[in-house]
């Protein structure tokens, strides 16, 4: 097969770019929270990107997770998408189809699901992905590094605050689906949605990601997106560990106090919200992680301590 495009916008892919020769593979997914496009954009323009430079070697995915919350600007219209990617919920999704009862987010997830499989049964080399996201709360770009030791070596490779141990208070997200299948995968949180901000990170991270996976040398625009992450990072804790999750019922009365950003120092004992009349407060001296300061979700926030890196 020839290098190019082909595709098009047949349900979740929005475009594949495959070299000649066998090498690496890079999945770019964006829209997987239909009010986050911005991942979606910077997976367009990478495409535009390919189609005027082609790898020689290896294959491009660029897809689209949500298409229909998309369309309507919602985080999700039945649940959190970024949640069905357990066994469990992917055979009940599939049952649900076959019955023709599935919802949005149930067939989302088993277009991608398909998709996915689809795209590493074909793998020719290694598997990469990054899974795009952005946040409500303003703030810094950062990965969200999980399982394997090529994961975190993967990571390494962009200058970015990583959080580990999310997956301990949070399951069912593509990123636990694709490392399941062996890819080595990252979700990145840009910044706050719909800020030229989170799109200039994004797009700093597909850079990035070309060349952490060799599909592309690392040359000056590589070092321009390593550049452009570390002046949006700076002064933050390069690894963070998740250690709790703040969960907030559907039917809530849980109100984020104001003015945190996505990763924050707090000093224990710090007012970081109120359910009712109850106050929650800093457990200990560390970090308020993804506060929630939009009408759809069920994380609050998450609490981190910083980790010191291992050094090589
Ligand atoms: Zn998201």
């Amino acid at each position: 097969m020839s290098p190019g495009i082909e595709g098009g916008r047949l349900g979740c892919v929005r475009g594949v770019v495959r070299g000649v020769a066998p090498g690496p593979t890079l999945i770019v997914v964006g829209g997987l929270h239909g009010n986050e496009p911005a991942g979606v954009e910077v997976g367009a323009l990478l495409l535009a990107r390919l189609a005027a430079a082609p790898p020689a070697a290896g294959e491009v995915v660029v897809l689209a997770g949500n298409p229909e919350a998309l369309a309507v600007g919602r985080r999700y219209l039945a649940r959190d998408l970024n949640r069905q990617f357990t066994p469990e919920r992917i055979a009940a999704a599939r049952t649900a189809a076959a019955g023709g009862v599935a919802d949005v987010e149930q067939r989302a997830a088993l277009a991608l699901a398909d998709a996915i499989a689809a795209i590493v049964a074909r793998a020719r080399g290694p598997v990469f992905a990054v899974d795009l996201h952005t946040t409500s709360a303003d703030g810094v770009p950062f990965s969200i590094v999980i399982g394997s030791t090529a994961t975190q070596e993967f990571a390494a490779r962009f200058p970015l605050p990583g959080l580990v141990g999310l997956e301990g208070s949070c399951g069912g997200t593509l990123g636990q689906h694709l490392g399941a299948l062996g890819c080595v995968a990252l979700a990145i949180e840009g910044g706050q949605h719909e800020s030229a901000a989170a799109r200039t990170n994004l797009e700093a991270v597909v850079t990035i990601a070309l060349a952490a996976s060799d599909l592309a040398p690392h040359g000056d625009d590589t070092r321009a997106a390593e550049a452009q992450l570390t002046r949006a990072g700076a002064a933050h804790p390069r690894l963070i560990e998740v250690v709790l999750r703040h969960a907030v019922d559907e039917a809530r009365t849980f109100r984020m106090e104001p003015g945190f950003a996505n990763i924050q120092r707090t000093p224990q004992g710090t007012l970081l919200a109120r359910e009712g009349d109850v106050e929650i407060r800093a457990p200990f001296d560390g970090l308020v992680l993804l506060p929630l300061y939009q009408l759809q979700g069920t994380d609050g926030f998450y609490y981190g301590r910083e980790l010191t890196p291992r050094r090589a």
